[in-house]
């Protein structure tokens, strides 16, 4: 049995009843064989960054994953199949997005997979969700640069 690993993963969505789908999601995860939910942030609300029509939800968790991060990758894109997702273009309004921020320490560069996630500290909606639960990565510089986003948080 491998050691788990502290993971994190950003999810959101813009089509439906994004804030259900987002907690289906987060209910999902925790059932896949391998993964344990940890904690989870509020929801937050936040505008299209390079994407298209109504505002996100998003949230992130964290998980104690005894899968590998391509393992759990695989899981993710299952939970985003089950809830719909299509991609029909780069970006396009998304029912489920989720992704792979924080793999323990590591530093992955793959074809699939880009650890840690390689937009993650330009982005409010990944960063003052992950403060909530995990403030030690969220310095003030790294928040500071993103605060003008316009990302609400919703309870
Ligand atoms: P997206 O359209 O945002 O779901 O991303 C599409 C692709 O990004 C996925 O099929 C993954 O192979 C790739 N990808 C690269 N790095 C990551 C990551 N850290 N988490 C999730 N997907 C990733």
């Amino acid at each position: 049995m491998r050691e788990p690993v502290t993971a994190y993963v950003g999810l959101g969505a813009n089509l439906g009843d994004a804030a259900g789908t987002l907690k289906e999601a987060i209910r999902q995860l925790g059932l896949v064989e391998g993964v344990s939910l940890a904690s989870q942030s509020s929801l937050y609300r936040s505008a299209p960054v390079d994407s298209s029509g109504p505002d996100y939800i998003n949230a992130v968790v964290q998980l104690q994953s005894q899968l590998t991060a391509p393992e759990l990758l695989v899981c993710l894109h299952r939970i985003e199949q089950a809830a719909g997702r299509e991609r029909p273009y780069r970006n396009a309004p998304r029912t489920l997005d989720l992704d792979i921020l924080l793999y323990g320490d590591g530093h992955i560069s793959s074809a699939v997979l880009t650890i840690p996630h390689p937009r993650m500290w330009q982005r409010a909606f990944v960063l003052l969700p992950l403060a909530e639960i995990a403030p030690q990565y969220t310095t003030q510089a790294r928040l500071s640069h993103v605060l003008a986003q316009g990302v609400v948080k919703l309870r």
